[in-house]
């Protein structure tokens, strides 16, 4: 027997939610006609294959298709491909998140280089540098400062849902190099939340399951600080991915990436339950 604990905090965030009911709601009104989502609405095949069975088909470029319905997803696209799309006679729906939205706006209106702290070549990196209209240099590890030439000023934006160690590593060369900065934004708060519920699981389980996949940036990162603890970590899709050596511990936690279905959680929840693990109430 075992117990299972589980994070205060998990399931969409309120960016995923309002994209996934944007992307209901066009499903619904589109009545047959085709309607698509510029990307994968969100880092996780199990929700994307959802929406593909209910008509929303995943495009990357406005030639794939014809002119029609298209969802801008969450972690939003690039100016140029919003451009590529309109001149092609799509309409779009924003579904960008307001957070993230609100750091394309500060790459816009910045004036010094951008130093962008994220992780290169990720939808929401692109999306937001995009929006630059100075020098920007995208920063995922700390010998990316190197490559940045000097300037008496910079502005810093930062990922949703980049690391918070990497943040304080950079944090560290910035002040140490004597560069002068001006930071726009923090990781978004849905991200903190549920950094802050897996801290509390490590001060008292021996194995974490991260409920997502590892395309998802802060699932990874849910992962990546299970790992740091010293705790037993998983990253798993689903309930069908469970083995012995995942609830051989005594206490067992599971946690969840922002764009996992909260049933997909409950789901492995019971299949835990159903191994012998019995729910503990922590708070
Ligand atoms: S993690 Fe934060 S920024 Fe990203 S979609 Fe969710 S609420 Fe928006």
């Amino acid at each position: 027997m075992f117990n299972i604990h589980v994070a205060s905090v998990y399931g969409f965030c309120k960016g995923v939610e309002s994209s996934v009911r944007t992307a209901e709601k066009m499903i619904e009104e589109a009545g047959g006609r085709p309607i698509y989502s510029i990307g994968r609405l969100v880092h996780n095949n199990r929700v994307v294959d959802d929406f593909s069975s209910r008509g929303l088909r995943v495009i990357s470029s406005p030639d794939e298709v014809e002119p029609g319905l298209a969802l801008i997803r969450a972690h939003g696209i690039t100016r140029e491909l919003k451009k590529e799309f309109e001149d092609k006679g799509f309409t779009l729906v924003d579904g960008t998140c307001r957070i993230v939205a609100a750091n394309h706006r500060s790459c816009a209106a910045a004036v010094n280089p951008v130093l962008f702290f994220g992780i290169k070549g990720h939808a929401e990196t692109l999306s937001t540098i995009s929006n630059c209209n100075t020098r920007c240099y995208v920063i995922e590890t700390g010998s990316d400062f190197d490559l940045v030439e000097p300037s008496e000023y910079y502005d810093v934006v930062i990922q949703t849902t980049f690391s918070s160690v990497k943040i304080e590593e950079f944090k560290a060369i910035i002040k140490e190099r004597g560069m002068k900065v001006r930071y726009h934004n923090s990781i978004c708060a849905a991200s903190m939340r549920r950094r802050i519920s897996v801290d509390e699981l490590c001060r008292i389980c021996d194995t974490i399951i991260v409920v997502g996949e590892g395309q998802s940036a802060n699932a990874t990162e849910l992962y990546n600080i299970v790992v740091s603890h010293g705790v037993k970590g998983y990253l798993v899709p689903g309930a069908e991915y469970l083995k012995e050596e995942m609830y051989s511990g005594k206490d067992i936690g599971v946690c969840a990436g922002a764009s996992v279905y909260p049933k997909d959680v409950k789901d492995l929840v019971a299949a835990l339950e159903e191994r012998g693990g019995m729910i503990v109430q922590d708070r």
